[in-house]
């Protein structure tokens, strides 16, 4: 069975790219940190979506848990196949560098940048063996343009953009491709409390992006079509920079 793991997969745009795992019949792996009820209800909409999968919590924050949860699930389900990985979890915890605690800066880095090396790491090998893998990671464009109030998150982003472009380097002979999405403002629970009338006047098209945007294009370069891009960082920003 073709599974697609999709890393904070119960809200936002996770939720939205799991739907669309769904349509593409993926089996989707839903992980999650702490939210039991809405990802159970991303389950739902995967299965109203003609699919089917399965929670799979773990803080990706955390390397051991990483560890024991995703890799028992790896070694237990041999007969199942991680081909899509979607890394997506992030969290942003913003502060003038100056001002900028310990704890902010590793939460951020911790959750967007070192999650990316332990679960790629695991899901890797499987792929390396069927050579055959897409992986697509969430960045911002925060990572791209670096903005102020935002040093971990941007570096944090920027990291996993280097990573992307080594190591699609390091698997295009083994028919893995690497690439990017990087969205400006998308309406979700992190941009919650942003004022949107004042910040799409700098928009060109004049709103905040759609979760579902952002998911039509993780399709894309999830699906066999896109075998011949890689190392790519697509901006889904509504022209706000490029
Ligand atoms: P969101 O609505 O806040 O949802 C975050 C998701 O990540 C939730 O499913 C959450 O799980 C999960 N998560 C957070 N920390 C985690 C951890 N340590 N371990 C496992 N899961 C964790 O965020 P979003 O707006 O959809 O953002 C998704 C991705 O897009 C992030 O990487 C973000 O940086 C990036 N992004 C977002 C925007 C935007 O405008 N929204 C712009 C650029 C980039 P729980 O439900 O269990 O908390």
């Amino acid at each position: 069975m073709k599974c697609a793991l999709v890393t904070g997969g119960s809200r936002g745009i996770g939720r939205a790219i799991c739907e669309k795992m769904a349509t593409m019949g993926y089996y989707v792996l839903i992980n999650y940190k702490s939210n039991t009820d809405e990802a159970i209800r991303t389950l739902e909409l995967v299965k109203q979506a003609g699919g089917d999968g399965e929670l799979i919590k773990f803080d990706v924050a955390d390397k051991e848990q990483i560890n024991e949860v995703l890799g028992g699930w790896i070694k237990a389900k041999d007969d199942k196949l991680i081909e899509v990985l979607v890394n997506n979890a992030g969290v942003r915890d913003d502060n003038l560098m100056a001002w900028l605690k310990d704890e902010q800066w590793d939460n951020v880095i911790n959750t967007s940048l070192n999650s990316f090396f332990y679960v790629t790491r695991l899901v890797l090998e499987g792929m390396v063996f069927n050579r055959y893998g897409r992986i697509v990671n969430v960045v911002s464009l925060s990572g791209l343009k670096g903005l102020p109030g935002q040093t971990n998150y941007s570096a944090a982003k920027a990291g996993v953009i280097g990573a992307t472009k080594a190591l699609a380097q390091e698997v295009g002979r083994s028919g893995i491709t690497v690439n990017a999405v990087a969205p400006g403002f998308i309406r979700t629970d992190m941009t919650e409390g942003l004022d949107e009338k004042e910040l799409k006047r700098n928009i060109p098209v004049n709103r905040f992006g759609t979760p579902d945007e952002v998911a039509a294009a993780v399709g894309f370069l999830a699906s066999k079509a896109a075998g011949y891009i890689t190392g790519e960082v697509l901006s889904i920003n509504g022209g706000l920079y490029s």
